[in-house]
């Protein structure tokens, strides 16, 4: 049994809508400029409600990462073994989780560049969308 994940609402909901739209959305503080994550009502650094959420390009580099192997509740469809990568977004700070394309089990290299693209994951009865990401070229 997979729980129903809720998008449609939450601090969170401008990240999820805009994967849904092919785009990449981080929040910005108004306040004192600093990147927000994770996404908030109001910035943990100086305590504006003021947020602005921009569209970034989906280039990163690996923070860290992991191959599964073994099957789990919810991931069948990612088929095994599948590789997630935390990612440092470029020039932000922020770090986001993601899938490696990762067709030929090639470990990936701490600070190795990546772009991304939208794509889909399937959990229970669920289509979440879902960056994966591809070494660059
Ligand atoms: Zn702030």
């Amino acid at each position: 049994m997979v729980a129903r994940m809720s998008r449609a609402d939450g601090a969170d909901a401008p990240y999820w809508d805009g994967l849904e739209q092919g785009k990449l959305m981080l929040p910005r503080c108004n306040g004192c400029d600093r990147w927000i994550w994770p996404a908030a009502h109001r910035c943990g650094a100086c305590g504006s409600t003021g947020v602005r959420w921009v569209e970034r390009s989906m280039t990163a580099t690996v923070f860290s990462w992991t191959r599964t192997w073994h099957a789990f509740g919810g991931a069948e469809s990612l088929g095994l073994p599948f590789t997630t990568v935390l990612v440092d977004i470029d020039d932000c700070g922020i770090r986001l989780l993601g899938r490696l394309d990762d067709p030929d089990r090639i470990d990936p290299k701490l600070g190795e560049p990546l772009t991304g693209r939208i794509g889909r994951t399937q959990a229970g009865d669920d289509s979440i969308p879902t960056i994966i990401w591809s070494r660059a070229a």
